[in-house]
């Protein structure tokens, strides 16, 4: 017996050797497991690329809802285009000597093998949605206007995003400078009444031929001081020497203080053009300040360029940060993209750009809209009351809010408060079995027990008579 029962005992240790042993076994293949786990990565948000997260929306809704307020008011009609489009579209019209072109483009070889790219902008893609839609055939101008993302491979920084958004309006099939004048007038009033103080820098660069000329009498300028030049300029020379005017460095500023200056080289009808333009501006009292050294990178523009500039008043003195939009006259584009000749204009903000500043300046936005009635309920049979009640006052289009994922009524009541709901309806047991419900004013805290049958007729009482 005693020898059994060692062996028995034996036995169990053995058993409990082994259950341990494969316990072990078992905590081995599990380790690694949990190991791999805690080694997953989350993939991050792309550099320069970013969320527009709930609490952020009111700013974005405050933007797009007074660019279509504007686009309604001056007779724009809005347009969608595709974020990728051939490459060649860009490189054409924007410019091959250009940085978008040179070095900010998201552009690949797609599964057929076509190249494509991310659009950088909205202007050319609209110049081709106006051939290929035959717009030329619609009663002119065509005034167009767009809201979407842009994609530029820049360094990211404060108000600088490889994927950011533009606001932009583009009025084709008219040469007239009041158009110019007009577009100008809507981007002031645009910024104005979002709550921003702007100033508009204008320059007119002339026609292709008159440039043309400027260039070669800028190059030659600055030819004579090409020591002083930054390096990056000293490549403008060559490549493209418009832009020597748009340099930072002190020392590229100081030599082009002398630079010879563009609108000294206007053809006459250009000159004519760009008169005409300021006195319009003057008439409606937009203020703009002359900037002789605004040529805009594109090569696309001619005669009116403009920005739009953020301004702060300091001791009388104008504080410039970076241009909340600009855009200018683009008479050769839609023909250089195989149309007809199609004079054209348009200007583009950035909305990250007015979402900074407005909020730099504290403007007040206004909030979502607040729900008129929170639906709360408390018990199993009240949830499912309320769960088709809230259907009920959906379709009666009472802008009500719910608490069905909750089971505490405090919390309900809490939320309802945050929200900024003006009644509450409460569901509780007691409710459901006498068919009643209660309705809280959430201003004095006053409940009344109403017939549950008469809930939409006492709601519609409180809030609309
Ligand atoms: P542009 O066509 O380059 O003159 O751009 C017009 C406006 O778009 C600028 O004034 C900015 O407000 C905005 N913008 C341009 N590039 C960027 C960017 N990389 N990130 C954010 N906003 C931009």
């Amino acid at each position: 017996m005693p020898r059994k029962a060692k062996t028995k005992t034996v036995g169990k240790k053995t058993a409990k050797k082994k259950a341990s042993t494969k316990k072990k076994t078992e905590k081995k293949i599990e380790e690694p497991k949990a190991e791999k786990k805690s080694r997953i990565r989350t993939p991050q948000l792309l550099r320069g690329m970013k969320d527009i997260l709930p609490g952020e929306q009111k700013y974005w809704n405050y933007i797009k809802s007074k660019a279509e307020g504007l686009a309604w008011g001056y007779g724009y009609k809005r347009i969608d285009t595709p974020v990728l489009e051939e490459t060649d579209l860009f490189i054409r019209t924007i410019g091959k000597q250009t940085d978008i072109v040179e070095k900010e483009m998201f552009s690949f070889t797609d599964q057929g093998g076509d190249n494509v790219t991310l659009r950088p902008e909205m202007t050319a893609p609209i110049a081709r949605a106006y051939i290929e839609h035959g717009m030329i055939n619609l009663p002119q101008p065509v005034k167009l206007y767009y809201e979407g993302p842009m994609f530029r491979y820049d360094r990211p920084q404060a108000g600088r995003l490889r994927q950011f958004h533009q606001v932009g309006f583009e009025v084709l099939g008219d040469s007239r400078p009041v158009v110019d004048s007009q577009l100008i007038i809507l981007a002031y009033n645009f910024c104005r009444e979002l709550g921003l103080k702007v100033n508009i820098q204008i320059n007119s660069i002339g026609d292709v031929e008159s440039r043309e000329e400027y260039k070669e009498e800028l190059v030659n300028y600055y030819r004579s001081r090409r020591s002083e030049l930054c390096e990056d300029c000293k490549k403008r020379l060559n490549k493209n020497p418009l832009r020597l005017l748009d340099c930072k460095e002190e020392s590229c500023k100081e030599v082009r203080e002398e630079a010879p200056q563009i609108v000294d080289w206007l053809d006459e009808e250009s000159k004519d053009h760009f008169v005409k333009v300021l006195e319009y501006l003057d008439e409606v009292e937009v203020p703009y300040i002359l900037n002789p050294y605004l040529v805009r990178g594109l090569d696309y523009y001619n005669r009116t360029t403009f920005e739009i500039w953020p301004v702060e008043e300091g001791e009388g003195e104008v504080v410039r940060q970076s241009a909340l939009g600009g855009g200018g006259r683009y008479d050769g584009l839609v023909q250089s993209l195989g149309g007809q000749d199609t004079p054209a204009c348009g200007f583009a903000l950035g909305i990250e750009r007015l979402i900074l500043k407005l909020k730099d300046l504290e403007v007040e936005v206004p909030e979502q809209e607040k729900p008129e009635v929170f639906l709360a309920q408390l018990g199993e049979a009240a949830k499912r009351k309320a769960l088709a009640l809230f259907e009920d006052l959906r379709r009666e289009n009472i802008r009500v809010a719910e608490g069905l994922a909750k089971d505490s009524l405090r919390a309900q009541l809490d939320t309802a408060n945050k929200m900024g709901a003006n009644y509450t309806l409460i569901l509780g047991q007691q409710e459901v079995q006498d068919g009643t419900i209660i309705i809280r004013d959430m201003g004095g805290g006053i409940q009344e027990v109403v017939d549950y049958k008469k809930v939409m007729e006492e709601l519609k009482k409180r809030l609309y008579e």
